[in-house]
């Protein structure tokens, strides 16, 4: 008997330490290498888990080390450099390794990499045999649903239990739909064949001829990457900084290396997909959640054996299994979108991006024309290099800043309903001239909340501490609760008192129908979370908007986001007020970026824009600072107000969130963490955020901050370990979450 050859194993769970396996009798320890997936068994559960070492010594009894059970032939092998970012994303983030992994390789991606292998298996035999384990994990489903939807329907009406089981049923249903869905997938491809790919000819390179101010940017930039330094280009809207990175990306996939082109969010890269696809073509690869499961499979696929492609991707495509990456761009880099929030990793895609292109020693480029503080801070100390473009590619003005002061028109009578009388005549005399207006609301809903007339309650969601909105869609009503999704029909009356309910203030439907009995000629459409929820209707209204086929488009935030519309002469912000008073140190920063990043979407082609701000404060602040030279003025104020006040990117903040049924422990067990925080740290709270209750869970909030010091990633393990600790001694696991820099 030979002696055992001992590997550790990372899993998909939330695990302080990667247990140690020994490998078999029957499976020969050189066909076991570091980022092969294998099968093992964690407290009697099977998981896929990945080697992260091989011929360790063992620290517990051989005894009780337990035998993988085998290789997972059919799932590729993770690469090292993926290995090394989950390392340092677990390591930054304060979160495990197998959580990083979990997000990396979530089930869905597991079992489509498993429908991929089924296909192209080699023998027969083995083919089928993993056909069979699909339909049995199939049925194995479809009998666990069946059975909770029993269960559901025998349950009491309006009972938690009722709720808990609908959830949970609706969890499997997903599961059912995406194991339905390789199972699909892998017989129709069952007969296909091994095809490798490698991407045609690059599309029409020189169709893109620089300006002279962005010929100057594109030579900066080639600089600072000589001297292996990331880039910031802050340049401003419509200076053609896509152009730029376009330029820059064929630059990287002629010298054989390949791109990773990183967007905030889905909607943004739906505009940028049909840019890129024009000088890319086949190389393009397009990434994030809303693509077909099969599409993404086809792009790692693709990514493994391929090279000279460019992939556009939100956050999760930093963990695709990326090689020879020669360049990564990450576009609207100040854009808050790129931190994920929940579940853990709780990553910043931006500064991920930076420990990627560490790992693979590639060039960065960030961009931004309102960057973040954080990046403006990395280019002062000589971090990172700012390369400038002040110009527009087609020489357009800024656009004018008109700030209308609701209080004085309201009593002035100049307002008809949530329009001045003066926005009505600009909006008049932009559909006159054949322009395009945009208009922002950032409050979805029809009404954002409702009182009663009699009694002046505001109704809320049963589950959380926030007032229900008021829906209007397909001649129906319904209040809704944001936080949590809860839905209740619309009776009009008030749940105490039967009064009459009254909507209070206007959410985006409210203010279509006021755009369209203002301008009945008007062809008009609506951008929010609610209508794009259909992906395929977002996609059309954003490409419908960019051919002139809609002359009013209404939203939310997403519009402000860097989309380029060659029609647009009038940007318009119903109630600017919601931007401002946020209690919070980013909120003045955040206020000014998204103002600025609305602004610049119009006036590009050359016809100077009009930017039309209704509120309520026109004294506030963060207007004057709008248009105002970035990186210089408003920016270096703010800069210097984060100094002062000890705030990032001068410290570090984490947060710790504690979540619990009960409200009475939330905040004892958050005050007592505190005070043992409080010997080493600086600790803020514990308080309870503005929405203090989500989904029957209370929460309490404490923000550690520290110092940027040689001792910051040793404080920060302390404060592991302490919250660790902390969760052992009162049996308190589940309820904390940390967040490093939070948004
Ligand atoms: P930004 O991303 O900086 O806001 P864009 O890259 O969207 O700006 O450019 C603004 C507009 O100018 C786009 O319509 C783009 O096609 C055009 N443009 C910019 N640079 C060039 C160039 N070198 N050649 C042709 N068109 C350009
Ligand atoms: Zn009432
Ligand atoms: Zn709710």
């Amino acid at each position: 008997m030979r002696a055992k050859t001992y590997i550790s194993v990372i899993l998909p769970l939330k695990l302080e330490w990667e247990p140690c396996y020994s490998i078999p009798e029957e499976i020969s320890p050189e066909d076991v290498v570091i980022g092969d997936r294998v099968k093992v068994m964690f407290a009697n559960k099977p998981y896929s888990g990945v080697v992260s070492a091989v011929g360790i010594c063992p620290d517990t009894a051989a005894s009780k080390i337990k035998d993988i059970e085998d290789i997972e032939n059919g799932l590729e092998r993770i690469l090292q450099d993926e290995i090394e970012l989950w390392r340092r994303v677990s390591e930054y983030y304060l979160c495990t390794i197998g959580e990083v992994y979990k997000a990396a390789y979530p089930v869905s991606k597991i079992n489509l990499e498993e429908a991929h292998a089924a296909s192209l298996a080699k023998s027969r035999a083995r083919k089928e045999r993993l056909l069979d384990s699909m339909r049995l994990k199939v049925e194995r489903i479809k009998e666990r649903l069946r059975k909770k939807e029993e269960l559901e329907s025998k349950a009491k009406e309006g009972t938690k239990t009722k709720v808990k089981l609908g959830e949970e049923a609706a969890k499997l249903r997903q599961e059912l739909a995406t194991a339905a869905e390789a199972l699909e997938a892998a017989e129709r491809n069952s007969a296909a064949e091994n095809c490798s790919h490698t991407a045609e000819a690059p599309g029409p390179e020189n169709s893109i001829i620089l300006s002279e101010a962005q010929k100057d940017a594109e030579r900066q930039i080639q600089e600072a990457f000589k001297a292996k330094k990331p880039v910031l280009l802050n340049g401003i809207t419509g200076s053609g900084k896509t152009e730029i990175y376009i330029k820059c990306a064929h630059e990287a996939i002629r010298k054989g290396g390949n791109v990773l082109y990183l967007v905030p969010e889905i909607a943004l890269s739906r505009q940028l997909e049909d840019r890129l696809s024009e000088h890319f073509g086949e190389r393009l690869l397009v990434f994030h959640s809303a693509e077909t499961a099969a599409s993404r499979r086809s792009t790692a696929e693709i990514m493994r054996s391929g090279h000279g492609y460019i992939v556009l991707g939100t956050r999760s495509s930093l963990f695709l299994p990326h090689h020879d990456l020669r360049l990564i761009i990450v576009d609207e880099e100040h854009d808050s979108s790129y931190k994920q929030d929940s579940p853990a990793p709780r990553y910043n895609g931006r500064d991920t991006a930076l420990m990627l292109s560490q790992i693979h020693g590639c060039n960065i480029l960030l961009g931004s024309a309102t960057p973040s503080l954080e990046e403006l801070y990395n280019c002062g100390c000589g971090r990172h290099v700012l390369v400038a473009l002040k110009e527009r590619y087609h020489g357009t003005e800024d656009s004018d800043i008109e700030i209308i002061d609701t209080k004085a028109e309201r009593r002035k009578r100049g307002m008809c309903g949530n329009f001045s009388r003066k926005l009505i005549s600009h909006i008049q005399n932009a559909l006159n001239n054949g322009e395009q207006v945009m208009i922002l609301r950032s409050r979805r809903a029809w009404a954002p909340s409702m009182q009663c007339d009699e009694c002046g309650e505001i109704p809320k969601c049963p589950h959380c501490n926030v007032s229900m909105s008021l829906h209007k869609s397909g001649g129906q009503e319904v209040m809704l609760c944001h936080y949590c999704g809860k839905q209740l029909p619309y009776t009009g009356k008030c749940p105490k008192c039967s009064g009459a309910l009254k909507p209070l203030g206007a959410g985006t439907q409210k203010i279509e129908e006021e755009v369209a009995a203002l301008f009945p000629q008007a062809r008009i459409a609506r951008l929010d979370r609610d209508t794009a929820q259909n992906k395929s209707f977002e996609t059309q209204t954003i490409r419908e908007f960019g051919k002139g086929n809609i002359d009013i488009l209404i939203g939310t935030q997403m519009l402000t986001k860097g989309f380029d519309f060659g029609g647009l002469s009038l940007v318009v912000v119903i109630t600017a007020d919601t931007f401002l008073g946020i209690q919070d140190f980013r909120a003045d920063e955040k206020a000014l970026q998204t103002l600025e990043q609305f602004r610049g979407r119009c006036g590009r082609r050359g016809r100077k824009g009009l930017f039309v701000i209704q509120t309520s404060q026109p004294e506030h602040p963060v207007y004057s600072m709008i248009g105002t030279e970035r990186a210089s003025g408003a920016d270096m104020s703010l800069l210097q107000e984060r100094k002062d006040f000890d705030f990032p990117p001068y410290t570090r903040i984490i947060e710790i969130s504690i979540r619990d049924r009960f409200e009475d422990r939330a905040e004892r067990h958050a005050s007592e963490l505190a005070q043992s925080l409080r010997g080493r740290f600086d600790v803020t709270g514990p308080y309870a955020p503005v929405v203090d209750k989500v989904a029957d869970q209370h929460i309490r909030v404490m923000r550690i901050s520290m110092k940027k010091d040689r001792n910051l990633s040793m404080n920060k393990k302390a404060l592991t370990r302490i919250v660790q600790e902390f969760e052992k001694k009162r049996k308190y696991e589940g309820h904390l979450t940390i967040n490093v820099d939070p948004a």
